[in-house]
């Protein structure tokens, strides 16, 4: 049986419910990402409060500090963040690249961040680690490229990515954790096509679009993603990592993805940043000096039912962390009415005019999600 039952589509679009082993969850669905167990400065009740079903955790930073096996002995990442609903560990990968990592065909060797020492990781050691931190979803460890990148080394990582999700699919022993696959090749169509022929050989519970949102532009990004699409089979969820630009989200979703995760929502919000249906809202402009209305009169999270845009601009010149704090938790209400806007129009069949909507306001800004870790 699959773990996606898709109700609804339009065009390409779909809409359904994944079913975890935590939760059943409504799909398109947007992950916040809680890189240490919780999400920056917001509570994981308030979370999921505002309707969030799913959030994701970083491998990485969880197997360094505090270990995977203190969170096994806490009884798995649910219990140990008594977050109520399903998780996802991603497989440690970007990371790995972003700190400039060794790669060899074993595996990754790269440098413990809080101690200097070095940590070699495996695609099995990717495994065991995500099985004892027992997320709903763990992904395979792949080889990240940084774009631009010589057609060599593009085909070389894409080589070893091949290799390792076979070998993550081969030591991933629990039948109850869904273990996803994920398909590289930067911006080339060919590679893409290759990578996602290979992923779905192996055979995967689900499949991530990875590699992306990482500075190409948004016509390279959707190209990517419709070429990855193509090939995926129907019946599983597809997954694009890192991507929570209102425009990008809402066009890759009407290409047919299911899944997104993304930092930027979080990370703006603590740099003053606020999303709203008018674009972006820097709370520390002088225009919002002495503001008595809320950032958005049709929003209904907790800030904008009780805090002023006064308040935030002032908060947000003398005491960042609760600004931040804040903003976090109206972003994330902004990111889930989008999500959820989003299913309805697929349900409704009007997503076509939703995209008009959207590109109105995001056809121009764009909410880079940088690193995918916060
Ligand atoms: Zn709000």
């Amino acid at each position: 049986m699959s773990n996606l039952l898709v109700t609804h589509t339009d065009g390409s679009a779909r809409s359904g419910q994944l079913h975890l082993r935590s939760a059943t969850v409504e799909t398109p669905l947007f992950i916040p990402v809680a890189t240490r167990g919780i999400v920056r400065y917001v509570p994981s009740e308030l979370v999921a409060d505002l309707g969030f079903q799913v959030l994701l955790s970083n491998t990485y930073h969880l197997m360094l500090r505090p270990g995977a096996e203190l969170i096994a002995t806490m009884g798995g990442l649910n219990a140990f963040t008594g977050f109520r609903g399903a998780s996802l560990t991603d497989s440690g990968g970007f990371q790995i690249m972003s700190l400039g990592a060794k790669i060899t065909d074993e595996g990754a060797r790269f440098r413990n961040v809080y101690d200097g020492s070095w940590v070699t990781l495996t695609p099995e050691d990717a495994m065991t680690t995500q099985e004892q931190i027992g997320a709903d979803i763990a992904m395979a460890l792949d080889v990240c490229t940084q774009l631009p990148s010589p057609e060599a080394v593009l085909r070389q990582n894409l080589m070893l990515t091949g290799q390792w999700a076979e070998r993550s699919r081969a030591a991933h022993t629990d039948d109850t954790q869904q273990l996803f696959g994920i398909v590289q090749g930067g911006v080339d169509s060919e590679l893409r096509k290759q990578s996602t022929a290979t992923i779905t050989a192996i055979g995967f519970d689900g499949y991530a679009i990875g590699g992306l949102a990482v500075g190409e532009s948004r016509e390279n990004t959707l190209e990517a993603v419709r070429t990855v699409v193509e090939g995926l089979p129907a019946e599983r969820p597809r997954y694009l990592m890192g991507v929570g630009d209102p425009y990008l989200l809402a066009h890759a979703t009407a290409l047919g993805v299911d899944m997104f995760d993304c930092v930027a929502p979080t990370r703006i919000a603590r740099h003053g940043t606020a999303l709203t249906n008018q674009g972006p809202l820097r709370v520390k402009g002088l225009a919002n000096r002495g503001v008595d209305e809320p950032l958005e009169l049709d929003c209904n999270c907790r800030v904008c039912q009780r805090v002023s845009r006064g308040l935030l601009h002032h908060l947000a010149h003398v005491d960042t962390e609760s600004a931040g704090t804040l903003l976090s938790l109206h972003n994330l209400a902004f990111q889930f009415r989008l999500i959820t806007r989003l299913r309805r129009s697929i349900r409704e069949g009007t997503i076509k005019a939703l995209l008009v909507d959207i590109d109105k306001v995001w056809g121009t800004p764009v909410i880079r999600s940088g690193s995918h870790a916060d």
